[in-house]
């Protein structure tokens, strides 16, 4: 519960948030849908559905919102960490046996390995060992040794996981954990996304800790507006984005960071040194399936401009991203929509 509130504290301040909605609700025309708002927490961090309606559906409402919160709370009963009897927790502790997991485990699973591959294995959910050792040194305040690091490194490999037939999972080294920390909010996103329309609503937005996704338009008929703020000077907004059914997600160093010696270090691990990611100080990115947003946004935090550029360049139309990038403060951003992308200078601060 500690490390939940500790988590919980520093998620709220969000980068990215959607614009309009105080005038938005205020007094809506006869044509326009009413908009409903529940926030819970789960999966660590505040979890935000607000769903635009019309009268007659009140009640389908409060049986979808009922729906999606149980089917939430379901996913993150399998996918955390902090439940040890979570399915990602049985697997952690199960090597060297194969052991069965549900259809939901076994797809974000395959998926990571797939991120992990486009990315050229930038996003890792198997860095468990870094991350916690990482996380240990900054209680401790001191930097872990090369030893300590390279002892954590050797538990770590996408390559070592094993998908198999029926829907089991092996582990193929001793003292591995698989992480879902960089895509399982995303996951839960998509799946209320999916628990929304199935229930007849279109127009919503979700938002899990900085992973939005933006269902349709907004209750006043207009696309859904997305400010994105400077983590330097959170009052200012550097950038607007506007989506219509896709997800938008941040991952960075500027709110989650452990700190040794005077010095900040990103909650995010380069699976390839074993020391925390920098230079990018946070990454912004669009695409269809919130998941994939998740997951990429964490990868493009490890991978350097130019390659997380690229990456997201190569992904077609429906992607894009926007990168903070810093050598020692923040300097300037690069916007990527719909595969061409246009530098800004951001102000001095
Ligand atoms: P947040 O949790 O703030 O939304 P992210 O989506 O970027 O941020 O996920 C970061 C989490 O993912 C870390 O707290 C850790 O649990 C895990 N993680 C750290 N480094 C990596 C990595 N290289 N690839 C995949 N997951 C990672
Ligand atoms: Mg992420």
């Amino acid at each position: 519960m500690k490390i939940l509130l500790h988590r919980i504290a520093r998620g709220i301040s969000g980068l990215i948030f959607v614009i309009g909605l105080l005038w938005g609700c205020a007094r809506p025309h006869s044509d326009q849908l009413q908009r409903s708002s529940q926030t819970k927490v789960l999966m660590g961090t505040y979890v935000t559905v607000d769903v635009c309606y019309s009268r007659e559906d009140a009640r389908v409402l409060l049986d979808a919102y009922n729906e999606v919160w149980a089917r939430v709370q379901e996913l993150q009963e399998i996918m955390s960490l902090y439940e040890p009897r979570s399915e990602i927790s049985r697997i952690n502790g199960s090597y060297p046996d194969a052991v069965p997991v549900g259809h939901e485990l076994y797809q974000v699973l395959d998926s990571s390995i797939r991120i992990s591959e486009l990315t050229r294995g930038a996003f890792d959910i198997t860095v468990f060992p870094l991350v916690h050792l990482w996380r240990e040194s900054g209680r401790a305040k001191r930097l872990p040794s090369k030893m300590e690091i390279s002892q954590a490194q050797d538990r770590t490999g996408m390559r070592f996981i094993e998908l198999l037939e029926d829907q089991r999972v092996r582990l193929l080294k001793p003292g591995m954990s698989l992480d879902l920390g960089g895509i399982a909010k995303g996951y839960a996103v998509d799946e209320a996304a999916r628990v929304l329309r199935s229930r007849g609503f279109k127009d919503f937005f979700i938002d899990a800790g900085g992973d939005l996704y933006l269902g349709g338009q907004s209750c006043q008929g207009t696309p859904w507006r997305i400010g994105i703020r400077n983590p330097a000077r959170k009052d200012q907004i550097i950038d607007i984005v506007e989506v219509r059914n896709q997800a938008v997600t941040t991952s960075g160093s500027y709110e989650q960071y452990v700190e040794i010696g005077g010095r900040n270090y990103s909650h995010i691990i380069d699976p390839r040194t074993g020391f925390p990611q920098e230079g990018v100080v946070s990454a912004t990115v669009i695409a269809p399936i919130t998941y994939e947003a998740d997951a990429l946004a964490t990868a493009l935090c490890v991978l350097s401009q130019q390659e997380g550029i690229e990456l997201i360049e190569s992904m077609g139309e429906s992607y894009g991203a926007l990168l903070i990038v810093s050598d020692s403060r923040v300097d300037h951003l690069k916007l990527v929509p719909s595969l061409k992308y246009q530098e800004h200078r951001l102000p001095k601060f």
